[in-house]
């Protein structure tokens, strides 16, 4: 058993790693200040790792497609999609569990999932987290 323990860390000194220091390389003094920092482009991001297929990631509206059936409200196990007057869908981002039942059941297609997945706002309601508002 502890052969196999010490095989498995010498391993993994080995492996390359499926996470990295995020948002930048080295752990900042203060992460407020960071943010700040790379709001005004004087710290860059370190780039995050590449993430595999069919990631379900932000989603992605195409209104122009959808044609207003509503299939994907009544699949909506989360309540994140509204059906406006329009005739189109609001997508409330930070409701979604991102099960892909929507994207399943669209029959135009109109919503896809992206690879994008830094979603994080600095208010509950951050308008990027609103799609169609
Ligand atoms: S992925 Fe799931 S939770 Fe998100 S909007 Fe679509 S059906 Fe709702
Ligand atoms: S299922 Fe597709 S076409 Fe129907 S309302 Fe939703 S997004 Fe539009």
């Amino acid at each position: 058993m502890p052969t196999q323990t010490i095989y498995t860390l010498i391993k993994q000194l080995f492996t390359k790693k499926a996470t990295n220091p995020f948002p930048v390389k080295y752990t900042p003094e203060n992460m407020h200040d960071a943010a700040e920092l790379i709001e005004k482009d004087e710290l860059e991001i370190n780039p995050p790792v590449d993430v595999p297929p069919n990631f379900r990631g932000k989603l992605k509206y195409d209104i122009e497609s959808c044609i207003g059936c509503q299939l994907c409200v009544k699949v909506c196990p989360s309540q994140a999609l509204v059906f406006k007057e329009d005739n189109t869908v609001r997508h409330y981002v930070n409701r979604c569990t991102f099960c892909g039942q929507c994207v399943d059941i669209c029959p135009t297609d109109s919503f896809e999932f992206t690879d994008e997945f830094l979603m994080a706002g600095p208010e509950k309601l951050y308008e990027d987290l609103v799609l169609n508002p």
